[in-house]
């Protein structure tokens, strides 16, 4: 029998997918649901070896579920909108447009050619006019809802690409593309309110218990729930000040009262102290990324206004202005207590306040904060009446008193900001909105819907080329009539991934969403994608999801019911004797040794680090698929390491799994004498049980794990059932079919080309595709052992392994035999033994 061709099967095997259609969608509703969807790719123009991995695992579920008679709704489409078309519109001259487009051709191909159980009927990218029509109509939607407002903020700004960058696009307080030194601007923004979910955004976070741990507790740190205290401080000009504080217990260790720059009052004492000007532009020379301020030195201003003690007029408090108080976090107002606090510390250092520890360890009568701050518990010092009292109810104390005087209150604080969504960019979704000089903002008539961005867009300006376009804005005002500006903003191109999982459930709907669509396919039920959108997207779709519910898009609140993080894909990395990276195929391995391919140049071998163009460790998948095939490709990307972890590429690797592909094909084609496809299996013994049990075995582990995503574990399994397979060469033709079908089916999601190749070879007309998951037979699936846990008076002592059909005085005498439970007794003889079979014996002693 010939080798098994990749290179005719794949092709062939798509093709006849395709013209049976086996992917698409249906719209019977009433069938039980799975829908499987990995987080879109940006359209780039290349496919890599992280997309692999992500789309090959979210095609295993997709695959095993359909063959498990689940309706599958599988699709796949483009987060299309973004600056690199931008750039490669600005550096090339390419239109925007045509450059996304034809990256996506050239993914579509390359995803294809690894046989993707995908629903391309539902394609969509999200620079389709008909799709961010859709997102125009739920922002008035939202706009109408008050989720979506227009305010006054400090931005981050690009001198030099002139726009606002989000936080995340300042590294190291330059724009990440132009690496100029980013300004702080006050400009008119389009916010959405998602702080309005904060506490549901938090709460609904426990409900989500099939995702990871990981992801829930950084979306909790982001939201950052803080209770606190809100009260007033005196002041010298006769005003009062408010503060927020997660530390009442301190306030008899504040040295100062603090103000952000951006404070009102910061602002008012500005109009009469240049220096304070000059001091307020100097902070403002930073971006408003959290990170950045945090890390940013400490910088104060002496207002000369002082702040009575609210438990003691007489003491008084300097007023400052520090660069590190957010105005967007609480009052934009604090009061400092060195001693406990690490970032008051350094400032009170930088500045010569006073450091007056008043919280001591349990049992200390002081603590030392001449070095550091100290932020453990204890009790309360040098504090009045809070003294003796520990941490939390000196909280409550100072609270109650201030709130009796009328001082203060209680409140709960988020460190979520609301979004900021809009952008001075022109590859994205123009925002509907039109502003009149008589009417103010005016939301666009839903008739102009889409608002599509201009074809001709002259990349070459400085700023932003929509704003710079000779006809978009122009326009008249819908409310009066007048002569009007179109906004020439676009959205943050996360607004475009907060829906589109929506979308996909009918994305020819006329509306936004097809609602009937949206109930049956909604939630989610596996989402696949990477770690580092743990927070921003995941949280924002959350948040859309939600306002989806608000205006009567959808009638639930969390779009994605499990959720798995893959690790990445990561290969060695070489340098070369000049320090310059060079590409694995450059290079050749011999031994443990490294050289440049032909030669005897010694390549240094780093370590294996997540692959990247800039360390040039990156190999391309099309190379691979050409080389060994997608199925070995596939494999390779489930087979090593579970799918949470980072999996090292390797050459050595993927030739293993092309050999596993070919011992798959020999099994089945090198097989003799079996008999025609449904022949039943009779009664079986000897090797031709084992086998029968080999197999079953094999069904009930793999399904268990392809459902619980245990690739790696599935994939071992399918070994084991290989390797029995090949021992028994002699055994009953009817069980080695049944065996053989067994395998093939199981390798069907993961290795599907081959699995066809085989499920034809072995004698059927249908395709495998089509062929239900097979069953398990329990008794078969039995473990001979079975291990039970021994107690003595209640309390687990050890276990003992014995046959599944060991009788009660042969488990009783085995578990009192236990050299642990033995040694327990110390010689004493047991009052009572029970025993539950196969599950446990409980000695009374
Ligand atoms: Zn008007």
């Amino acid at each position: 029998m010939a080798r098994y061709n990749a290179k005719e099967s794949e092709p062939k095997w798509q093709a006849a997918w395709n013209a049976r259609q086996s992917f698409l969608t249906s719209t019977d509703h009433s069938r039980p649901k799975c829908y499987v969807l990995e987080m879109f790719p940006y359209p780039s123009g290349r496919v890599h070896m992280g997309h692999v991995r992500n789309y090959t695992m979210g095609d295993v579920i997709a695959r095993f579920r359909r063959a498990q008679g689940f309706n599958v709704l599988h699709p796949m489409g483009w987060d299309a909108f973004g600056l690199p078309a931008e750039n490669a519109a600005r550096d090339g001259g390419i239109n925007p447009r045509e450059w996304t487009y034809a990256n996506i051709d050239a993914m579509r191909a390359e995803l294809k050619s690894l046989g993707l159980a995908i629903d391309w009927s539902r394609e969509f990218a999200t620079c389709d006019p008909d799709y961010y029509k859709h997102q125009q109509k739920l922002f008035l939607d939202f706009y109408a809802g008050d989720l979506v407002y227009r305010h006054e903020a400090d931005v981050n700004w690009d001198p030099v690409d002139m726009t606002v960058l989000a936080n995340e696009q300042v590294i190291d307080g330059k724009g990440w593309r132009s690496g100029a030194a980013v300004e702080r601007r006050k400009l008119s923004q389009w916010f959405f309110r998602i702080t309005r979910y904060s506490e549901e955004l938090l709460r609904a976070l426990d409900q989500l218990e099939k995702w990871p741990e990981k992801v829930r507790l950084m979306q909790k740190n982001w939201i950052g729930r803080s209770e606190g205290l809100r009260f007033a401080f005196d002041l010298s000009n006769l005003t009062a000040l408010d503060v927020f504080t997660t530390r009442p217990d301190t306030l008899f260790g504040a040295s100062f009262v603090a103000l952000s720059p951006d404070h009102p009052l910061t602002e008012e004492l500005a109009k009469t102290d240049p220096k304070l000007r000059d001091f307020i532009a100097e902070c403002r020379r930073t971006g408003t990324a959290e990170a950045e301020i945090e890390t940013a030195e400490k910088l104060g201003y002496d207002t000369g206004l002082t702040a009575s003690h609210p438990f003691d007029p007489d003491w008084k408090l300097p007023v400052m202005v520090a660069n590190f108080v957010l105005m967007g976090y609480g009052t934009g107002a604090i009061f400092g207590c060195p001693a406990h606090d690490q970032r008051d510390w350094d400032f009170a250092t930088k500045y010569r306040l006073p450091i007056l520890p008043v919280v001591a360890p349990e049992g200390a009568a002081d603590v030392d904060v001449s070095t550091e701050a100290y932020v453990g518990p204890g009790r309360l010092v040098h504090s009045r009446f809070l003294d003796g009292m520990d941490v939390e109810t000196a909280k409550r104390e100072v609270a109650a008193r201030l709130e009796a005087a009328g001082k203060g209150r209680r409140t709960v604080n988020y460190r979520l900001r609301d979004w900021l969504a809009s952008r001075q960019r022109a590859w994205g979704c123009p925002i509907p909105m039109i502003h009149c000089a008589a009417c103010g903002v005016v939301p666009a008539p839903e008739s102009d819907l889409p608002i599509k961005l201009p074809d001709d867009l002259d990349f070459s300006v400085k700023g932003n080329p929509l704003d710079a376009h000779p006809t978009f804005k122009h326009t008249t005002c819908p409310s009066c009539g007048g002569e009007a500006r179109r906004d020439t903003d676009t959205l943050d191109t996360f607004v475009d991934s907060s829906w589109y999982f929506a979308r996909f459930a009918d994305p020819f709907a006329a509306d936004p969403v097809n609602r009937d669509a949206v109930n049956y396919w909604l939630p989610v039920d596996q989402y696949i994608g990477g770690i580092e959108h743990a927070i921003l997207h995941l949280l924002y779709a959350r948040f859309f999801t939600r306002a989806m519910h608000a205006t009567g898009w959808a009638k639930i609140d969390e779009p994605f019911a499990s959720l798995f993080t893959q690790g990445m894909v990561c290969h060695e990395t070489y340098k070369g004797h000049n320090g310059g990276w060079i590409e694995p195929a450059e290079v050749e391995k011999r031994g443990d040794r490294a050289f440049l391919k032909g030669t005897d140049t010694e390549v240094t071998v780093g370590p294996s680090e997540k692959m990247s163009k800039s360390k040039k460790n990156v190999v391309a998948p099309m190379g691979m698929i050409d080389a060994y095939g997608a199925d070995a490709i596939r494999w390779f990307m489930l087979s090593d390491s579970p799918p949470e972890r980072d999996v090292d590429w390797s050459e050595s690797g993927a030739e293993g799994c092309w050999r596993f592909v070919q011992r798959i094909w020999r099994l089945v084609s090198e097989a003799e004498g079996l008999p025609a496809p449904g022949t039943k299996v009779g009664a079986a013994s000897g090797d031709a049980l084992a086998l029968r049990q080999a197999t079953h075995r094999a069904i009930a582990a793999v399904t268990d794990d392809l459902a619980n995503l245990r690739f790696n574990r599935a994939v071992a399994q399918i070994y084991t059932l290989a390797n029995a397979i090949q021992d028994a060469p002699k055994a009953d033709a009817a069980v080695r079919r049944e065996a053989l079908e067994t395998i093939v089916l199981l390798v069907g999601p993961m290795m599907p080309h081959l699995a066809e190749s085989c499920w034809e070879a072995l004698g059927h007309a249908t395709l495998l595709v089509d062929t239900k998951w097979p069953d398990f037979i329990a008794a078969l699936t039995q473990s001979q052992t079975v291990t039970i846990a021994v107690q003595i008076n209640g309390k687990r002592r050890s276990e003992i392994t014995i046959g599944i059909n060991a009788d009660e005085a042969a488990v009783r005498s085995a578990a009192l035999a236990e050299e642990g439970i033995v040694r327990a007794l110390d010689g004493k003889t047991p009052k009572k033994v029970i025993v539950v079979p196969g599950r446990i014996v409980n000695i009374v002693a």
